[in-house]
């Protein structure tokens, strides 16, 4: 097993990488540990796997069978997970297997629970949209008289790409949103009026720390649509959003990939809406636009490797190919300026995220 600290050495190329989780992050980091001459063994529950397909090894087992989670880890060299929501007790179940998991538990801890999340960053003294938790009825009813309309309702776990969540604008709403939540543990957050969302990636390893350029995110309906690099912010929001990413990641003393999303008041003031402990969405553009892509820079970092460049190259414009939108893959495979990536799913659901199209142009700043 490889004892990443200061002093360790670096992984060697034939090692094997382990991945909780088996979706398209998954495959996208499996892609990249292979270039770099790695293997990968995917773990996760689901009969269908983006990841596993591209994998050396596949277990298919649950994150809450232990006894798995021990042998897996035992076949690897190092842990990482692609997905924030893979239980703590996994997590645990890999550390007490003697397996080094990057990043470790406290991240996954602090980030899959809405509020623990929010609580953490005002220990940190780093703005984040008025919240309050609700529990209650009567408790949602106390949230809207201090926090004001409109507001946000949303579930503490397993939100993402606008789950799980419902805008009040009034009494109707809040009822309605209250009822939808089923006794779900719940928080509200006033609605923050801004001006534009942002999102930094940065990357840490025992040794160092790097940012790549933030990225301008746009979303409907919840769920990321586009991600435009360079973002239209001031240097200085610029700096500050990387700074804030920094003391996050070192107060949580991380290694790997961190995405720290935030939304841009008028002002320039920012507030961080939530921070995502792996690669991200709006990551997915330094594929093709940096000679390091955030995928490769989570491998080097989980590996040991010193980090690389995060150096843009090129502007980009990421667009996701969302459900049926995957069907038109030829016209994209025929604009010379695209780049094409699909995820290998073979179920359409609506909303799903089916691949996604990079377009470049030089750079322009
Ligand atoms: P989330 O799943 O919490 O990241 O929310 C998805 C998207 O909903 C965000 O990227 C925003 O566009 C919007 N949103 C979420 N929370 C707020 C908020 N408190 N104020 C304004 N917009 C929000």
């Amino acid at each position: 097993m490889a004892d990443l600290n200061t002093e360790s050495a670096p992984l060697p190329p034939g090692s094997t990488i382990g991945i909780l989780g088996g979706g398209q992050l998954g495959r996208m980091l499996s892609q990249a540990a292979t270039r770099l001459g790695f293997k990968t063994h995917i773990y996760c529950p689901d009969e269908k796997s983006p990841a596993g397909e591209v994998a050396s090894k596949w277990t298919r087992a649950d994150y809450m069978d232990f006894e798995a989670v021990a042998k897996f880890t035992m076949a690897v060299d190092v842990v990482t997970y692609e997905w924030e929501n893979i239980p703590v007790e996994c997590a645990d179940a890999v550390t007490e297997a003697g397996g080094d998991l990057f990043p470790g538990r406290r991240a996954l801890e602090v980030a899959q629970d809405r509020l623990s999340e929010k609580r953490y960053l005002k220990s940190l003294a780093i703005d984040t949209a008025p919240f309050m938790p609700v529990a209650s009825d009567e408790a949602l009813g106390m949230a809207i008289n201090v926090a004001g309309l409109p507001a946000i309702l949303k579930t503490r776990r397993f939100g993402y790409d606008g789950k799980g969540q419902s805008v009040i604008h009034d009494e109707d709403d809040a009822s309605i949103a209250w009822e939808a939540m089923d006794g779900t543990p719940a928080i509200m957050e006033g609605f923050v009026p801004f001006e534009r969302e942002i999102s930094v990636i940065l990357a840490r390893s025992a040794y160092e720390t790097c940012l790549y350029d933030p990225a301008e995110n746009e979303h409907r309906d919840g769920v990321l649509r586009r991600s435009t690099v360079p973002a239209s912010i001031s240097k200085s929001v610029c700096d500050e959003a990387g700074f804030i990413a920094c003391k996050i990641a070192e107060d949580l003393d991380y290694i790997g990939v961190l995405a720290v999303e935030f939304f841009v008041e008028n002002s320039g003031h920012l507030r961080v809406n939530e921070i995502a402990p792996r690669v991200h969405n709006s990551g997915h553009w330094t594929i093709e636009a940096c000679r390091m892509s955030q995928f490769e820079a989570h491998i080097r970092a989980i590996a040991g490797w010193p980090l690389g460049t995060t150096k843009r190259h090129s502007d980009a414009m990421m667009q996701n190919l969302i459900g049926e939108e995957a069907t038109h893959w030829l016209d994209h495979v025929k604009n010379s300026d695209a780049s094409l990536t699909l995820y290998g799913k073979k179920v359409k659901r609506e909303g799903r995220k089916m691949g996604h199209v990079t377009y470049l142009k030089p750079r322009s700043d």
